[in-house]
């Protein structure tokens, strides 16, 4: 699968949002609204090689100096963790109350 089929648009699983791509070109894996994504990669970022498809769900945020703010994802099927960057400076941002909230 090639870059420009991962990073298409996608409906969310969880409150049913259109997704669009990010304009700069960056892999977007979860959902600026209610910041849910899906348990679809196992190692790497858009390997889509996990079989579990679990809604992750955002537990956590926690700030790296060089990666700045970055969204803490804990899947409800299999439980394992995940660290996102953030989506900043799109059309379709991050919902930074929702971002805040989990600080
Ligand atoms: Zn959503
Ligand atoms: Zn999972």
């Amino acid at each position: 699968m090639g870059k420009k089929e991962q990073n298409s648009h996608f409906v969310c699983v969880v409150c049913h949002q259109h997704v669009m791509p990010l304009r700069n070109g960056g892999y977007r894996n979860h959902c600026p609204s209610c910041l849910s994504s899906l348990h679809v990669d196992d190692c790497t970022p858009g390997d889509r090689k996990s079989h579990c498809h679990g809604i992750m769900k955002a537990s956590s945020v926690k700030f790296s100096g060089k990666k700045g703010w970055q969204i803490v994802h804990t899947c409800l099927s299999c439980g394992v963790e995940r660290v996102n960057k953030i989506a900043q400076g799109d059309i379709q941002s991050d919902d930074w109350i929702k971002i805040v909230r989990l600080t």
